[in-house]
């Protein structure tokens, strides 16, 4: 999809939000919602969406969604490094399938680094163990502040 068209209401991500699909939650408060990625790059990958918003990317977004869904993104960066001690964080987003975009829902990426650990390559990693990614999101979630 390009950087134009209409939001779809059954992407991914809004079936997240409405509890349609599970997901294993960090965060989440009346604008914002931060759950573990299904295909993480390195352990501890997570997402952070707006709730309220139909941006399908940053573009489309007003100010209001950008300011609470960044403070929410720099809140569970925090909490990330905190949990899992990573040598670095890499924060990301991607507007329009050829820049890699695969969900049409505003989100930012949450991807801890290991010196050591090559990252895996996006939107091709093997799925997670749910239970696993439950037990990440409840150990970061304890790490919020
Ligand atoms: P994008 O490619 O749009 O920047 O990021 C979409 C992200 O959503 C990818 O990293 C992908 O692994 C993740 N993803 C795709 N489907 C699901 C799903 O059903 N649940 C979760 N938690 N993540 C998903």
């Amino acid at each position: 999809m390009s950087l134009d068209g209409a939001y779809d209401p059954d992407n991914i991500f809004a079936k997240i939000i409405r509890r349609e699909l599970p997901s294993a939650i960090i965060y989440e408060d009346e604008e914002v919602l931060a759950f573990m990625d299904v295909f993480p790059q390195s352990k501890g990958h997570c997402l952070v969406i707006s709730k309220t918003s139909r941006a399908r990317n940053l573009l489309e977004a007003d100010a209001g969604t950008l300011n609470s869904l960044i403070a929410a993104v720099q809140k569970v960066t925090r909490a990330v490094r905190e949990a899992l001690d990573p040598d670095g964080i890499v924060v990301t987003q991607f507007n329009g399938a050829p820049a890699g975009q695969t969900v049409y829902h505003l989100h930012f990426h949450i991807i801890p680094r290991w010196l050591d650990q090559p990252l895996g390559r996006h939107g091709e990693g093997p799925m997670a163990d749910s239970t696993q990614l439950g037990d990440l999101a409840q150990l970061i979630a304890t790490r919020l502040t």
